[in-house]
């Protein structure tokens, strides 16, 4: 509450465990905190528009284009670019071909999971300035034969090492969803990185992981009701049981490479940061 409070978050209230039972009725705790200003956004739909936006701007997208390296030269860092479908038979070891180096006046390195293995591509930065990487996938499940949703709010359990526990998500059309839950993924190199080769399939098994968890909050859940939903891969600057480490965007004044921008462990919640960092990275680095 105190976190929320100092981050500008209004109406937070704390609140005794009857008074959050009476709003939604299927939930079983001892108190929780209401924040009546969270909301929630279709995804897919804020992309569709933030590219809708971009382009009444003038700006052009490349899609299935892929960034395979750079080096700086003068003030500039000169990245090369490949067609995407280059890169799906490449063995990883022979040089890439670059088709076309662009010299921008700014590179945000915002590759996602990516990101550190493409930062480690642009000669001219140093290693050192490039944190190690680590993946976690999360997995959601659904409720399987369900017409009406048991809850209308999004609830949060407390969090848990690597993630925000398994909690209730709802999107626009009362559809409900729980997850993520947090698998550590090794054996994931900078070339696997680079070319994004993640499994993104939800083990069904792993639902029963997720009934416990569940029935923390919501005891009523009936057995078999859960079924696989999708599963995401969180790019994360800590391992396990080691503490979380906060957005790192980084720029000149820290690596010395003028005109790059690295951006390193936007997991969640960096697309409600989104805007926040954009803004940020315009106005410290865009000169
Ligand atoms: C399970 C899960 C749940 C989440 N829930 C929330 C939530 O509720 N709220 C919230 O705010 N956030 C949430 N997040 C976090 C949010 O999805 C991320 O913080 C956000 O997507 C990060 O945006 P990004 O642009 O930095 O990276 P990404 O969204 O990963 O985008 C990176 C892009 O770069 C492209 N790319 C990679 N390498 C290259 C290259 N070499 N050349 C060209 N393009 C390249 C990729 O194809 C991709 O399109 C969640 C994440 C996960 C995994």
């Amino acid at each position: 509450m105190k976190r929320g409070t100092a981050n500008g978050v209004h109406g937070l209230r704390m609140l005794e465990g009857f008074e959050a039972m009476k709003m939604e009725p299927e939930l079983q705790c001892v108190k929780a905190l209401l924040s009546p200003a969270s909301g929630i956004v279709d995804s897919h739909s804020l992309m569709l528009s933030l590219v809708g936006e971009a382009e009444n701007h003038g700006t052009t997208f490349s899609n299935n284009t892929s960034v395979i390296g750079g080096h700086l030269e003068g003030n500039c860092m000169n990245v090369y670019i490949s067609e995407s479908k280059n890169l799906r038979n490449w063995d990883g070891v022979s040089p890439l071909q670059p088709e076309l180096t662009l010299i921008p006046k700014l590179v945000v390195n915002s590759a996602g999971l990516s990101a550190p293995a493409l930062a480690k591509r642009f000669i001219g930065l140093d290693n050192v300035f490039i944190p190690p990487a680590y993946y976690a996938r999360g997995c959601y499940f659904s409720l399987a034969n369900t017409k009406v949703a048991p809850f209308k709010h999004l609830i949060y359990p407390i969090p848990e090492d690597g993630g925000l526990g398994v909690h209730v998500t709802l999107d626009l059309d009362g559809q409900i969803k729980f997850g993520p839950d947090v698998e550590w993924i090794d054996g994931i190199d900078d070339t696997l990185s680079f070319l994004n080769r993640f499994d993104y399939s939800v083990n069904a098994n792993r639902a029963e992981r997720f009934y416990p968890e569940i029935r923390k909050y919501y005891p009523d859940l009936r057995d078999g009701s859960l079924q696989p939903s999708y599963a995401g891969i969180r790019p994360k600057l800590s391992g396990p049981r080691q503490s979380p480490i906060d957005f790192v965007i980084q720029g000149d004044d820290t690596h010395g490479v003028p005109g790059l921008v690295n951006l390193f462990g936007i997991e969640s919640p960096g697309l409600t940061s989104s805007m926040a960092i954009a803004e940020y990275v315009a106005a410290k680095f865009l000169r």
